[in-house]
């Protein structure tokens, strides 16, 4: 079964992880290393395009990690960050996504002297000047900021107080990101504690490398979403008549709700899961869990989140109720005001109704 890949597309979709260090276009990454003298492992950008998907698809995820090295190089000033913010909302604009949330780590982009502040404002204004862009080319979207620590880095409230300073000028949240064996969510408490009184919601990447120990440490620490959390299904038993018995952390995950944000291309590239039908992600949605699908890095994995939802539809016979189903879980999640959810989620029911599911 597959779905008409340009019906797809047109479907509205919500987008909660996708980090804007992955989601550069080749060819920018080939123009601004050539301007800064960035030397990179291939120069055209299909060959670079290929050189991204094959480096990040080694099976290790901090060898994946190191590919962002080369889009890093060209991030380190507003003009790349403007340049590259405003592509990003362009791609997603014309992958039919209609709300985003970029995540991205302050701390990685300082190396030519900018402040933490004037990156965030440069990420600012190219994704306010790409929304307007899409506007005027009848598109409406909306994409907003999370910023992410790096849990490789000695705990600090510096990115949380960023956010906190920014929370009312386009950053809707934070998130814990990096090699997540030996990082437990719990060395960034401090930050997690700040922005909880705040009420700012939060993200962290959990259940990914590592196991259940990882996500319930993520979830004792006030996470409202769980990057990937694929390894939940550690904590599930399938018998042998296919009746699922829940351990304690997976029923307190679908009791409370939490949205589960599952990348499937990045989860078999990076060995979270074997292959794609091995991907729990269909089990949990029929347990009622609450996934959404995500791309985490466009360039590595080569993605959009139509492919994704194509590559889902393949997998799992899914048809676009099942579609609907899950971009309505994402709209749920997103780090916005209950008025902002709302609208969103009357947005995307009445396109699913258009569309005629
Ligand atoms: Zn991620």
């Amino acid at each position: 079964m597959t779905i008409d890949s340009e019906l797809l597309r047109t479907a509205p979709k919500v987008s909660l992880h996708d980090h804007l260090d992955g989601g550069v276009r080749p060819g920018t990454v080939l123009e601004l290393s050539a301007a800064i003298g960035h030397p990179l492992p291939a120069s055209t950008a299909e060959a670079l395009a290929d050189w991204f998907h094959e480096a990040a698809s080694s099976g290790s995820l901090v060898r994946y990690l190191t590919t962002f090295e080369h889009t890093l190089a060209v991030m380190q000033t507003a003009a790349g960050l403007h340049r590259i913010a405003r592509e990003y909302v362009a791609d997603l604009a014309a992958d039919g996504v209609v709300y985003g949330e970029t995540r991205w780590a302050p701390e990685q982009h300082l190396r030519e002297g900018l402040t933490v502040q004037a990156a965030v404002d440069a990420v600012r204004q190219g994704l306010a000047d790409g929304m307007a862009d899409a506007e005027a080319s009848g598109h409406q979207i909306t994409v907003r900021q999370l910023l992410t620590s790096l849990r490789t880095s000695s705990p600090s409230t510096a990115t949380a107080q960023l956010t906190l300073a920014n929370r009312h000028a386009g950053v809707a949240g934070f998130d814990l990101a990096g090699a997540e064996n030996g990082f437990p969510p719990s060395l960034f408490r401090d930050s997690f504690e700040l922005l909880g009184e705040a009420g700012v919601p939060f993200t962290i990447h959990a259940g990914e490398a590592a196991g259940p120990d990882s996500m319930r440490d993520a979830l004792d620490c006030g996470a409202h979403r769980l990057g990937h959390g694929v390894r939940i299904i550690d904590d599930i038993e399938i018998a042998a008549d296919g009746a699922a018995s829940l351990g304690e952390l997976a029923s307190t995950i679908l009791d409370r709700g939490v949205v589960l944000e599952m990348c499937p291309s990045s989860n078999v590239q990076t060995a979270a899961v074997g292959s794609l039908a091995e991907h729990p992600l269909r089990l949990l949605d029929g347990l009622g869990f609450r996934v959404t699908v995500n791309c985490d890095n466009r360039l590595m994995s080569r993605t959009t989140l139509t492919h994704e939802f194509e590559l889902l539809a393949n997998a799992f016979d899914y048809t676009l109720p099942d579609v609907r189903r899950l971009t309505l879980n994402a709209a749920a999640g997103v780090f916005a005001s209950a008025e902002q959810r709302a609208e969103l989620i009357e947005r995307v029911e009445s396109a699913f109704d258009a569309l005629g599911s």
